[in-house]
């Protein structure tokens, strides 16, 4: 057999094969060696140079308009690939077809909104923050605060289960605000980013130095930051603190944005009741967060909050659609749930169950399971795993351990909104949670007492369910972050994501001049 490719790293403007050791990217179904990378002996310095150098004044030297323009080449690029990197989140991912579009699809839509975002802010280089301001009685006297790019580079480290989207929804923002980027995805599952780079060169879609992709780890990128420059990451929080931890990032007060863990909850209204259609709209959301992506999204519903007196009846109903998932090489139709992503992600989950199992009682899934499709004993699989615990129950792991799997927690509750957000906070943060109700009141309630524990609240109604993806998909025009546990970080949210990339600075002044730089 020959030796699997070995990707090399798009860094100054060219491609670059690493040495030393190499680490192997694997189908997680079948566990055939897909790539190899290598990250020793790349001059990681000089890239971060380079994309300051060159990167930075090209993008700066574009308005908005222009920046736009060029997320719309990358938008077009890769939708005139999607085929090819759907099979290739397939194949490296462990994804299922509908899990490779939510990631590719996700990627695409994210670029072509902020495509729209530039184009819609036209020939300008400067942002205006807020209307101007009076600074004295004498109108000449003048306040504005403007946004300006940062000279520095965007360093980006991204997690294993968004290969395309967690590339894309980054490198959009920070484009469009006018600063360069290098990119570092997770190593296990960086095939589809290292396409999206072919295809993104090949294109000629942006200028050079704009964005470069570090295959492999990441050495001692981040030892070499400056004081314009920033860190976007996504993954543990264990990392994200050592990130922070960095000397230079410390000293150079480097800003840097963390997207981590959380217990994501769905919590029912106590005016559902069993077979309503938001009840139904809840288990369907559920049940969609516990299976796409075999559970890897951070987003998804980890703790489900059901009033007391219809834990039973949820549980089974649950039980009954995890019953007819079926399990294994998600390059066949009709398997709805692929492996997660690699052997220790595997170990991970099967550790948290154990443990989250302590706090109550497993309803459904072992664990272990008959995976179709795959020769006997390959892969990275697991059933999806339901897990109930007693009401009033302390359930410490509950509210304390992301399993990042297709694992989900019943926690009965009073059917009372304040209870349902002290339960919710024990979480200390998240990205997101949910509430499915028809009564305002309950809504309104519980809305209020959640709210300063995310970045996100998501209202499930029956009334939207045609429109929405559920809670678990992240959209541009929102923010995506979370306080504590989630990294105390803010990512998207249409305009409001470019302020991360660019220095907000107040002018004080004479009106007319003031009004020339911000027209
Ligand atoms: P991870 O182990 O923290 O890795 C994340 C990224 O950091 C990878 O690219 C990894 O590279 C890199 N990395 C690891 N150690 C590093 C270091 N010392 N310096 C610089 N980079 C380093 O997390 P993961 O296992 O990939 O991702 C799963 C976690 O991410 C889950 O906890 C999940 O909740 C979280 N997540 C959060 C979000 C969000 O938006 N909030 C989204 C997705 C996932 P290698 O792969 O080369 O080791």
């Amino acid at each position: 057999m020959s030796a699997p490719r070995l990707l090399k790293s798009y860094l100054s403007g060219r491609w670059a094969e690493g040495t030393g050791r190499a680490q192997t990217l694997v189908n997680p179904a079948t566990e055939e060696p897909l790539a190899e990378v290598k990250s020793g002996g790349l001059d990681l310095a000089g890239a971060l140079e380079h994309a300051r150098k060159v990167g930075g004044p090209a993008l700066r030297a574009m308005t908005l308009g222009e920046r736009g323009a060029m997320l719309r080449r990358m938008t077009d690029a890769l939708q005139a690939h999607r085929n090819e990197l759907l099979d290739l989140a397939v194949a490296n991912g462990g994804n299922t077809r509908g899990d490779a579009k939510f990631d590719v699809d996700g990627a695409i839509f994210t670029l072509a909104a902020y495509a729209d975002l530039g184009k819609g802010l036209g020939e300008v280089k400067v942002l205006a923050d807020g209307e101007g301001i009076p600074l004295a009685r004498n109108p000449r006297f003048h306040g504005q605060h403007i946004l300006v790019p940062r000279t520095g580079v965007a360093v980006h480290i991204n997690a294993f289960n968004f290969p395309a989207w967690g590339l894309a929804e980054k490198a959009a923002v920070a484009l469009l605000a006018g600063m360069p980027v290098v990119s570092k995805p997770a190593t296990s599952s960086a095939l589809v980013a290292h396409r999206i780079l072919e295809v993104l060169t090949e294109a000629q879609a942006m200028p050079e130095g704009a964005l470069s992709l570090l295959m492999g780890g990441a050495g001692d990128l981040l030892e070499h930051l400056g004081p314009f420059d920033v860190v976007a990451f996504t993954g543990s929080s264990d990392t994200g603190v050592s990130i922070r931890s960095i000397s230079p990032v410390i000293k150079n007060s480097v800003r840097v944005n963390v997207e981590a863990d959380s217990l994501n909850a769905a919590i029912l209204g106590p005016d559902v009741a069993a077979g309503q259609e938001t009840w139904d709209y809840f288990v369907k959301d559920v049940l969609r967060d516990m299976t796409q992506k075999a559970g890897q999204k951070c987003t998804a519903i980890r703790r489900v909050l059901v009033p007391s007196d219809r834990a039973d009846r949820l549980r089974d109903d649950l039980v009954e659609r995890l019953s007819a998932v079926t399990v294994g090489n998600p390059e066949l139709d009709n398997v709805r749930m692929g492996p997660v992503a690699t052997a220790g992600q595997l170990e991970d989950v099967r550790a948290g169950v154990a443990q989250l199992a302590r706090d109550g009682r497993l309803v459904f899934g072992s664990g272990d399971v008959k995976a179709v499709g795959v020769p006997a004993g390959k892969g990275f699989f697991t059933t999806p795993v339901l897990i109930e615990v007693e009401a009033g129950a302390p359930a410490p792991s509950v509210h304390s351990r992301e399993v990042f799997g297709p694992v989900a927690t019943l926690v009965p509750y009073s059917g009372r909104a304040d209870d349902a957000a002290e339960l919710v906070g024990r979480g200390r943060g998240g990205l997101v949670s949910s509430v499915y109700s028809e009564d305002a009141a309950f809504t309104a309630d519980v809305v209020l007492g959640i709210a300063p524990f995310h970045g996100r609240v998501f209202l499930g109604s029956a009334k939207i369910a045609e429109a929405s993806p559920g809670p678990g998909t992240v959209l541009p025009m929102l923010v995506h972050g979370g306080p504590g546990r989630a990294g105390g970080g803010e990512e998207l949210g249409g305009l409001r994501g470019l302020g991360f990339y660019m220095q907000r600075v107040a002018l004080e002044g004479s009106r007319p001049v003031i009004e020339k730089i911000v027209r």
